[in-house]
Order: structure tokens, then C-alpha cells, then sequence
């Protein structure tokens, strides 16, 4: 299996606990009311706040 090196996770901030990633998740929302989801990175381990991901469409 082909990795990229850390390249989803290079310059974003990551958490030791799905609980402080989501205290983030919320912060983030209330400034931007943007959809945000909390995820676990399997590159570094730690649990990030990005965009949701798109669902894949098949068609
Ligand atoms: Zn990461």
C-alpha cells in the first residue's frame, strides 16, 4: 500500500483525544459556521478537525 508522507495531516493541528479534537470542532464551528467533522488520523495517530468528507458517488 502507497502512502504519501504525512501529507493529509502537514500544518494541521492534531489532538491526543476525540474529546479535545471536538472542543476545537465546536470552537471552529461557532466562529464559521462551516461543517466540520472530527477524524482519526491514521498517519500520526492523533485526531484532527477538518471539512467532512465528500461522499463518493458512484455512478
Ligand atoms: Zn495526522
Amino acid at each position: 500500500m502507497i502512502e504519501t508522507k504525512g501529507r493529509s495531516c502537514k500544518g494541521k493541528r492534531g489532538y491526543p483525544t476525540s474529546t479535545a479534537a471536538d472542543t476545537q470542532r465546536r470552537d471552529l464551528i461557532a466562529r464559521g459556521g462551516v461543517r466540520l467533522a472530527t477524524y482519526r488520523c491514521r498517519h500520526c495517530k492523533r485526531w484532527h478537525v477538518g471539512h467532512l468528507p465528500k461522499p463518493r458517488r458512484t455512478r
